[in-house]
């Protein structure tokens, strides 16, 4: 079999990769000139073996992989991958299925259109939501304004898809301060403009406040779209969604809910009230990638108006759709021919269950406490009220040290240690070091080798 020499190196490869990710010095900065002359060169003329392909790659490409599979990299929002999803994303390559069209991978739409359930459950929101699975939050929130900006237009007589936002009557989108730059990205993409946004004050923890909210939403007339967060990327901190979606329904406005990290506070019954009234938005959005531990890409869109996300994405007329009985995954997101995503989502749904989702959300809030109170033991300020699983540090800088400066020093000095990596922010004008707990893997002792991990790197920076 032509396949199976390069499949069992992968695998073999993989699974020693795996097996050592707990011990790998965690994002060490690489030599990126180093990558380039070992991955680097001409256009081989002609063909080599596969699996000598995979061999070289893999050693060619070690130095510049970082372990953020493994339990101690709380950098950004990543996550690692759960076993079962990285299998089954195995055997999405292994299957290459089109999953664009139910017609051309049956099983993969079934998929779907099953964990498209399960997650409207989960999170609980409206029985009849529409579901997309996109690369990620940020084509996920792209997907959700676009069925935003049709369903607003729509009301004024505006046929957005036929005619373009050329002489449509003007729609404001109305975000919070701190608002996550890829709901920009997707206000920009969508031809709404970056720069004509309306922002709305946020409290001390990144909140959008709701009575701010009222008083804008009182100036303005017209199609509206509110962009709400559930999870605050700094602080964790939920937008009041309830608040959120009374002043919205006030004028008619549609409520967009940027859960990428948030809204599997859902899954939790001790979390759970953070959402309150999250269910009575219009879209929502979450990533699989980053908490649910699925490799990428895996961004989750959610629309319950399931008409306009369909209008809003189909090249043709939504009457098309070739069976009324069947699903085609590309109805829902921007792409044609596209990766098989629903199994990811699905083999990490089936192997945690309900109760494995739960406790891995409420596992990784309890560690971000946990890791706030050593770090506040050793000295440090926690900055934000640690309500998710996000932590904002700052180190009391030496009298002759800028404050800001002395913060970056000591992220710089983590990242070269090595026990563990995490990256910084500026929050409310001041320099912090940002830890998010997202992977599955993390333990009591990576959370406690980290802590004395940074506490001596910023002993050491003094
Ligand atoms: C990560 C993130 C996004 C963007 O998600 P991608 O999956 O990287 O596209 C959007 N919003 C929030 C709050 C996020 O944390």
């Amino acid at each position: 079999m032509a396949h199976r020499a390069a499949l069992e190196r992968a695998a073999a490869l993989a699974i020693e990769y795996l097996e050592r990710v707990r011990e790998r010095p965690v994002g060490r900065p690489a030599d990126v000139a180093a990558l380039r002359a070992a991955l680097g060169g001409p256009l081989p003329e002609g063909p080599t073996d596969p699996a000598a392909v995979i061999d070289a790659l893999a050693r060619a490409a070690d130095p510049g992989i970082v372990a953020s599979q493994g339990p101690r990299y709380f950098g950004f929002v990543i996550g690692g991958a759960l076993p079962a999803a990285v299998a089954a994303d195995w055997l999405v390559s292994a299957w290459d299925q089109n999953a664009g069209l139910s017609v051309a991978a049956p099983a993969a739409a079934v998929v779907e259109e099953v964990a498209a359930r399960w997650l409207v459950e989960l999170f609980g929101l409206p029985p009849g939501a529409s579901v997309g699975f996109a690369t990620g939050a940020t084509m996920a929130s792209f997907t959700a304004l676009a069925a935003a900006r049709h369903a607003v237009l729509r009301r004024t007589g505006w046929d957005v898809e036929e005619h373009g936002l050329s002489g449509a009557p003007a729609l404001n989108v109305v975000v919070r301060e701190g608002v996550h730059a890829t709901n920009l990205a997707a206000v920009q993409l969508l031809g709404l403009g970056r720069g004509r946004v309306h922002r709305v004050v946020a409290d001390e923890q990144g909140r959008m406040r709701p009575d701010a909210l009222r008083d804008l939403l009182a100036d303005q007339g017209g199609p509206t779209i509110v962009c709400a967060q559930a999870g605050d990327v700094n602080t964790g901190a939920f937008d009041p969604l309830g608040d959120v979606c009374d002043a919205a329904a006030a004028r008619g406005a549609w409520v967009h809910v940027d859960g990428a990290i948030g809204l599997w506070a859902a899954a939790s019954p001790a979390l759970r009230s953070h959402l309150a009234g999250c269910e009575r938005a219009d879209s929502w959005t979450t990533d699989g990638h980053k908490w649910l531990n699925v490799p990428y890409d895996s961004g989750l869109v959610f629309v319950r108006d399931a008409l306009a996300h369909r209008t809003a994405m189909s090249v043709a007329a939504p009457y098309l759709a070739t069976s009324a009985d069947e699903r085609d995954p590309s109805l829902f997101v921007p792409e044609t021919s596209r990766r098989a995503r629903g199994f990811g989502v699905y083999a990490a749904l089936r192997s945690l269950g309900r109760r494995g989702v739960a406790d891995l959300v409420e596992r990784c809030c309890a560690l971000a406490r946990r890791l706030a109170e050593r770090l506040r033991a050793g000295g440090a300020e926690i900055v934000n009220d640690v309500v998710l699983n996000q932590v904002l540090v700052r180190f009391p800088a030496p009298a002759s040290a800028d404050a800001d400066a002395f913060q970056r020093e000591v992220i710089r000095r983590v990242q070269a240690d090595g026990t563990c990596w995490l990256g910084g922010t500026t929050w409310r004008g001041a320099a912090a070091l940002r830890v998010s707990v997202s992977n599955w893997s993390t333990t009591e002792a990576d959370v406690d080798r980290s802590a004395d991990a940074i506490l001596r790197c910023a002993r050491e920076a003094t």
